[in-house]
């Protein structure tokens, strides 16, 4: 019940004719409905092996299989509606629009769907309530805190129904206790059957996580899951 399956993946660089290998032969299983936080130092390949999992980018070698999609093989344009069907990233900078309530920013992605305008409200207004925001729906983004305004921008991650949240650094702005506040927010998500993959430099915070996988040198240098409660 694999949602990320990846065999053996290597990303190289190439500046001329030099290569830079940034990811050395990762394999890696995610099942659904995980916790993961990746973690490992600056240059060991996190943001290449995100961008892969988040269908951005190809490996050079190696299969990526996606929810029953083999990522790995295809073209551009296909590339972009695994994405756009699969997929809700969440960023270190909110990339909120400054101009729309947090309500429309939320819906802002089922306006691209095509979806009509009675359907994407009843949406939004349900992936807010999963975030915990209903009371600032009609708020614009500078008259929310970076943490209400980081919890509008998993609820847009969320609008699409994806099967997979990628978050890169979603903490990286915010301080330690509103932090804490967002990876709850993520485990909410998860135990409601929801995947979540993210990075983070923290060790207090990718111990929110259920499970932590560290990256050294383009290769896995750790995966390790916690324990889940036998009472729960
Ligand atoms: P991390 O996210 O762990 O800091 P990255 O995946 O960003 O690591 O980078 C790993 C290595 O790949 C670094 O040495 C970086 O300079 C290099 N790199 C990343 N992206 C590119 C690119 N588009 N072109 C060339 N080198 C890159
Ligand atoms: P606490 O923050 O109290 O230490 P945990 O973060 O360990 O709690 O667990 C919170 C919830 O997440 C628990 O209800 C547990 O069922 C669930 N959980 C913990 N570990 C896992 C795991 N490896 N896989 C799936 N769910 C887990």
């Amino acid at each position: 019940n694999s949602i990320i399956h990846i065999e053996n993946i290597r990303k190289s660089y190439f500046m001329g004719k030099n290569e830079l290998q940034v990811l050395k032969g990762v394999s890696l299983d995610i099942q659904k409905n995980e916790y993961v936080a990746l973690m490992g130092p600056s240059g060991s390949g996190k943001s290449t092996l995100m961008n892969i999992l988040g269908a951005l980018d190809t490996p050079t070698a190696g299969k990526y299989i996606l929810n029953g999609h083999d990522v790995s093989r295809m073209e551009d344009n296909a590339l972009a509606d695994v994405r756009n069907q699969e997929i809700g990233f969440v960023f270190q900078q909110f990339n909120l629009l400054p101009r729309l309530t947090a309500l429309e920013n939320v819906a802002l992605p089922l306006v691209y769907a095509g979806v009509s305008k009675k359907i994407r409200t009843q949406k939004a207004e349900h992936v807010m309530e999963m975030v915990n925001l209903t009371e600032r729906m009609d708020h614009k983004p500078n008259e929310l805190s970076g943490g209400q305004c980081q919890r509008v921008a998993i609820a847009r991650a969320l609008v699409n129904d994806p099967s997979l949240i990628l978050a890169d650094e979603p903490t990286g702005n915010l301080d330690t206790k509103t932090s804490y506040e967002i990876m709850d927010i993520f485990g909410d998500i998860q135990s409601r059957g929801n995947t979540v993959v993210l990075v983070t430099h923290e060790e207090d915070i990718a111990n929110h996580a259920h499970r932590v996988i560290r990256l050294r040198d383009g290769v896995i240098e750790s995966d390790v899951r916690k324990a889940v409660k036998a009472d729960s």
